[in-house]
């Protein structure tokens, strides 16, 4: 492809996102393809000859998009949102086109740099203090990794790292019942086992319950075990429950345990300040997650990491072979140190966009529209004589569920709302996804999206009564 073609096609190419942009309602937000459905239309074998965009172009239509589920659709209420922006995506487009690697100062050190003003910038933005440093991953579970695997060399004077863990004590992981798998598997990948990761109790709201943590402590002390870390949830992933920062921080410390703080989804809410009453007790902590992928308008992948020890974490993960050293090592950072992977993709920059082209004013706006959608979502439900919530609502998650006047054992009320939640799915018309909460199937609409607005949620809390009054008439 030479210049005057790339320069024909990238227009076309953008013009396609706009259209897409406009259209985006008009698709059914889940793909309704079937298992198999796409790769049976792609060819087994690749083209010898050169093909033009034009024809790739209209296989992207026809052959990709029935198998896209629309995560940018107003009407997508899964999981947690996967944010784009349109500045996000113009960033993207530039850090595509400078394919910059940028694993150490050197290899580009404007994304170095860049990324220590994005991470100053959004320790401010959420209110941390200033003794916590950030460094950008690619997800929360690879930030997670890091902390527990910075935890256990520093617990272990960095000695697992060089003779693994022969004649160390058991370490053991705490988090609450609600913990996000990426935990569980954090404990595994960091060799301390998942029989030792111990699930604390929570109370009626999904948090843990300290004094539940301390029991745990104690008796893993009595039994010769080593405490190593805490993981607190703010805004658990089934409800966005948020765990007793202050109290676990106080028990992490008269313990001189290392408490990681999972703010995955929720971190983002601390832009408004009115939410950090909600995380006091979180300059105690010793690292922080949260994902700017999820609700902070920037496109996947960009995870915030914030850590008080950063000569823990680089003595955790520094390795520089001949190779790689250079004359600045000494008066730069070299984020290659900073985590597990060496080649670092340029996360700063689509950041940088985001927050400018938005303003930090700007973001609040959206965030404080999407909690107040989620109030009016709560309110109806409160209202409704055959839904009800089964969690709190204290950001813009609703846990819900139908129950018809009659009588119903669990289990058939759990076998209704999943055929609730399933008929909506394949109406096209919107995309939820389900928890469990107290034994009980629970809907979870996350009112997050770029951009959704009263229209998308009032149109669908109206399609979900419809549907359900349906299905049990
Ligand atoms: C989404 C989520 C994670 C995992 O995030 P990834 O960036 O996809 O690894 C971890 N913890 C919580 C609470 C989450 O909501």
């Amino acid at each position: 492809m030479d210049i005057k073609e790339f320069e024909s096609e990238a227009a076309k190419v953008i013009s396609w996102m706009s259209s897409y942009f406009e259209n985006i309602e008009n698709f059914p937000v889940k793909s309704p393809v079937k298992p198999g459905e796409i790769k049976a239309k792609i060819p087994t074998s690749p083209p010898q000859q050169p093909e033009k965009l034009d024809g790739i172009m209209k296989d992207v239509d026809n052959q990709i998009l029935p198998g896209i589920t629309h995560w940018q659709s107003p009407n997508f209420f899964a999981y947690f949102p996967g944010n784009k922006s349109k500045p996000s995506v113009l960033a993207e487009m530039i850090t595509a086109a400078i394919g910059a690697q940028c694993m150490s100062w050197i290899t580009s050190p404007a994304a170095t740099e860049l990324e220590e003003s994005m991470m100053e910038w959004l320790r401010e933005m959420i209110g941390l203090p200033e003794d916590f440093t950030g460094v950008i991953q690619d997800t929360a579970s690879t930030a997670t990794l890091c902390a527990i695997l910075t935890a256990r060399e520093k617990a272990s004077n960095f000695k697992i790292n060089e003779e693994g863990f022969y004649g160390q004590k058991k370490l053991i992981v705490y988090s609450s019942e609600q913990v996000h798998s990426s935990i569980d598997k954090a404990v595994r990948i960091a060799g301390i086992g998942s029989k030792n990761l111990r699930k604390i109790a929570v109370d009626d709201k999904f948090a843990m319950i300290p004094s539940a943590l301390e029991e745990a402590i104690l008796k893993d002390i009595e039994n010769g075990h080593q405490p190593l870390c805490i993981v607190s949830a703010f805004g658990t992933t089934s409800s966005t429950a948020i765990d007793p920062i202050e109290e676990i921080s106080n028990i992490a410390q008269k313990y001189q345990i290392w408490h990681h703080v999972d703010a995955a989804y929720a971190g983002t809410a601390l832009i408004c300040p009115e939410y950090r009453t909600l995380i006091k007790g979180v300059e105690m902590a010793d690292s922080f997650v949260f994902n700017p992928h999820k609700w902070m308008f920037t496109n996947f992948d960009c995870t915030a990491y914030f850590v008080k020890d950063t000569n823990a974490l680089i003595n955790t993960f520094s390795m520089t072979p001949e190779y790689l050293r250079t004359r600045e090592d000494t008066v730069v950072n070299n984020y290659r140190d900073w985590g597990i992977q060496l080649g670092r993709r340029f996360r700063a920059l689509k950041l940088w966009f985001v927050i400018r082209n938005f303003g930090v004013q700007g973001i609040q706006q959206k965030l404080r529209g999407h909690m107040e959608m989620a109030t009016w979502l709560k309110q109806q439900i409160e209202a409704s004589e055959d839904f009800s919530l089964l969690a709190p609502v204290p950001l813009n998650l609703v846990c819900f569920h139908y129950h018809p006047e009659k009588p119903l054992s669990k289990e058939t009320l759990n076998k209704l709302n999943e055929k609730l939640m399933q008929t909506l799915n394949d109406s096209g018309k919107l995309f939820m996804s389900h928890t469990k909460l107290n034994g009980y199937f629970t809907l979870r609409m996350v009112i997050g999206n770029t951009d959704v607005d009263e229209r998308h949620v009032r149109e669908a809390w109206d399609l979900i009564q419809k549907t359900a009054r349906t299905l049990s008439a």
